[in-house]
C-alpha cells in the first residue's frame, strides 16, 4: 500500500513538516521542577465539584512549583457547546481563587495559543496525515448502522464493544477497496491502527494512585471524525504535548481511556506527560456510598456554592482536607495562614473515593466565618446580596453602622468566645433579617395570650432605652415577679410548682414579640440596635 499517496488523497495539500510544530511550540524553558498543568473542560456550561477538586490540585501543583496552570477548551464536540460556558468556568473557579496563567479568554503567553481546540484544526490534520503516511492510521467507511449492529453483536456475545482486532473491518481494506469507496464519495473517519495487545499488561506509574496495571489498548479509535474534526483523545494528546503539559491531574473516570492515550502518545512519537487520576467524590447514601450525581445532588454543581453563599475559603479548606491527607493536621497548627503556604503534594492525594459530607463542610464554614472581622463579613455578605439577595436584603447595607453592630453581636465579637451562628451568606442574611424587617411570623409562645399581653404592656410601661443591660434586666425581673414568675433561677429549679414559670419565660415573650424568634443573641443589645421607637412599635404590633 502506498500510504503516502493515500494520505495525500485523504488530506490533500501541503502541511508543514512536523519539526515545524516542535519549533513553533518549544519547551517552555521553565526551571527544572516547574510543573505545567491544565484544566481542559468541554464547554458544556456545567461545572461541578469534581472540576474544582481537580482544579485545586492542578493549581496548587503548578503554582507551588513555580510553573503554569492554563485553561484549554475542548470544544471538538459542538453538540455539547453552550454559550458563555467558558466565562462561566473562569468565573466559577475564580470564586475559589483559582487563577489561570494563560488560556482561553485569559490570554497569557501567546506562544501556546490558541487554547480552543476548534482553532487548532491544522495541527491535528498534519499529525493525522503523518499517521496515515506511516501506516498508523486508516480511513474507515463503516456507517452508523454497521457500527451499532457490531455493538449489538458484541454485547450479545458478551465481548468488549468497539472497533478492534477482527471487528475492525476497514483496517485491512485493500488499496482498490479504499479508492473505490473514496471515488464513490462514501463518508469516512480516520482511525488509529492500534498495535496493542490486550493480553499485555503494562505497569504504569500514576502520580496519584502509584503503580497500577494497565491493559494495552487495542481499540482502533477514531482520531478524525468525518467532518475532519479530531476526537477528544487525539486532540488532547497533541495539545498536551505542544502546550508542554508536564502533569495531568484529572478525575479517575478517565482512567479507562488511559490505554488509548498512552498508545496515542507513543504513535505520535511524543514524550508523555505524567498522569495522576484523582479519586471521585462520594456521598454516603444510607448504607452505601455512591458517586455524587448531577440529578440527585444539587451540591455537585459549583453554582450551588455561590448561590448559597459558601465562603470560598471554607470550601477550599474542605477540598484540601479531602485532597491531601496531611492538610487537616497542618491547618490545625496554622489556622489563619494563607492556604498557599500548605505544602501540597501529589503523593499525598487520596487513592480511593473521598467522602464528601455537606455537614462537615457546614462545620468548617461556621468556623471560617466566625473568624472573620466584622468588616470582612459585611463585605462578603454585600457581594453575595448584590448578586443573589432580595431587594430588601440589599437595603440591609444602607446603614453601615447598624449593620456593623448587628454583625458584631451575631458573631460574638468582643465576647468571651465567637458565636458560630453563620454558615453561609444566604443563611446569615436570613439570620439577621429581624434587625431590618419586622417579623412576618412568630415562633410559638409558651405563655398564654392574656398573660403575655399583660406582661408586654407592663414591660413597655417600664422600658427605657437609657437603661444599661443590668438595669434593663432588673426591670424584666420586676415584671416577671409581678406576674408570678420566678426571678431567681435557683429558686425556680428547687420548686417550680410555686411559679408560673421563670424570668427566662418572660424574656422569651419579649424576644419573640420583638424579633419573631425564640432564639437570638442578647436581647438587650438587640433592643439597643433597633432603637426605642422600633421596639415599642414591634411590641405594640405583637400585642394585637
Ligand atoms: N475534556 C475532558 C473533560 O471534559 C478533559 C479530560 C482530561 O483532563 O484529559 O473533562
Amino acid at each position: 500500500m502506498n500510504y503516502k499517496a493515500l494520505a495525500e488523497r485523504l488530506l490533500p495539500g501541503e502541511y508543514p513538516p512536523l519539526s515545524y510544530y516542535e519549533e513553533k511550540y518549544p519547551p517552555r524553558g521553565l526551571p527544572e521542577k516547574a510543573e505545567v498543568t491544565r484544566l481542559a473542560p468541554s464547554p458544556t456550561g456545567f461545572i461541578h465539584l469534581g472540576n474544582l477538586f481537580a482544579a485545586i490540585a492542578n493549581e496548587r501543583v503548578a503554582h507551588r512549583s513555580g510553573g503554569i496552570l492554563y485553561l484549554r477548551i475542548e470544544d471538538t464536540d459542538l453538540k455539547r457547546k453552550v454559550e458563555g460556558a467558558v466565562e462561566a468556568v473562569i468565573h466559577a473557579l475564580h470564586y475559589f481563587d483559582i487563577t489561570f496563567d494563560e488560556g482561553a479568554e485569559i490570554g497569557g503567553d501567546e506562544t501556546y495559543a490558541p487554547w480552543y481546540q476548534r482553532q487548532r484544526a491544522e495541527i491535528y490534520r498534519a499529525f493525522a496525515k503523518h499517521l496515515i503516511e506511516i501506516g498508523r492510521a486508516y480511513p474507515c467507511f463503516c456507517t452508523e448502522e454497521e457500527l451499532s449492529r457490531l455493538r449489538e453483536e458484541q454485547t450479545a456475545k458478551k465481548e468488549i464493544t468497539g472497533y478492534y482486532g477482527k471487528y475492525a473491518k476497514c483496517r485491512d481494506l485493500s488499496e482498490e477497496e479504499i479508492y473505490a469507496n473514496l471515488d464513490a464519495g462514501k463518508p469516512y473517519v480516520i482511525r488509529l491502527r492500534s498495535l496493542g495487545d490486550p493480553e499485555h499488561k503494562i505497569k504504569f506509574r500514576d502520580a496519584v494512585k502509584g503503580e497500577i496495571t494497565v491493559t494495552e489498548n487495542d481499540q482502533d479509535v477514531v482520531i478524525l471524525k468525518s467532518d475532519g474534526i479530531p476526537t477528544y483523545h487525539f486532540a488532547h494528546a497533541i495539545d498536551d504535548h505542544f502546550m508542554r503539559t508536564t502533569l495531568v491531574i484529572r478525575g479517575e473516570e478517565w482512567l479507562a481511556s488511559l490505554p488509548i492515550h498512552l498508545e496515542l502518545f507513543d504513535a505520535l512519537g511524543f514524550c508523555r506527560p505524567r498522569y495522576g487520576h484523582n479519586c471521585s467524590l462520594m456521598k454516603q447514601d444510607g448504607e452505601t456510598r455512591r458517586k455524587l450525581s448531577k440529578r440527585k445532588d444539587p451540591e455537585l454543581s459549583l453554582e450551588f456554592y455561590r448561590k448559597e453563599g459558601y465562603y470560598p475559603r471554607a470550601v477550599k479548606v474542605y477540598m484540601l482536607t479531602l485532597l491531601n491527607s496531611n492538610f487537616e493536621e497542618w491547618y490545625l497548627k496554622n489556622p489563619s495562614a494563607p492556604l498557599e503556604e500548605f505544602p501540597f503534594k501529589v503523593e499525598k492525594m487520596g487513592k480511593s473515593g473521598a467522602l464528601f459530607d455537606l455537614d462537615k463542610l457546614n462545620d468548617i464554614s461556621k468556623n471560617e466565618l466566625s473568624n472573620l472581622s466584622v468588616a470582612d463579613m459585611g463585605a462578603f455578605l454585600k457581594v453575595w446580596a448584590e448578586e443573589f439577595g432580595t431587594e430588601s436584603q440589599r437595603h440591609y447595607f444602607d446603614d453601615e453602622e447598624k449593620l456593623s453592630r448587628v454583625l458584631a453581636l451575631c458573631m460574638g465579637v468582643g465576647g468571651k468566645k465567637r458565636r458560630k451562628d453563620f454558615t453561609t451568606a444566604s443563611q446569615a442574611m436570613g439570620f439577621i433579617r429581624f434587625f431590618f424587617e419586622r417579623p412576618a411570623e412568630y415562633d410559638e409562645y409558651r405563655v398564654d395570650r392574656q398573660e403575655r399581653a399583660s406582661i408586654l404592656t407592663d414591660f413597655l410601661a417600664s422600658y427605657s432605652p437609657a437603661d444599661d443591660a443590668q438595669a434593663w434586666f432588673e426591670k424584666v425581673k420586676t415584671v416577671a415577679g409581678a406576674h408570678g414568675f420566678a426571678t431567681d433561677m435557683k429558686e425556680y429549679k428547687l420548686s417550680p410548682e410555686k411559679f408560673k414559670g421563670s424570668v427566662a419565660d418572660v424574656a422569651e415573650i419579649l424576644r419573640v414579640a420583638t424579633t419573631g424568634r425564640a432564639n437570638t443573641p442578647d436581647l438587650w443589645t438587640i433592643m439597643q440596635i433597633l432603637g426605642e421607637k422600633e421596639v415599642r412599635e414591634r411590641i405594640a404590633e405583637a400585642l394585637k
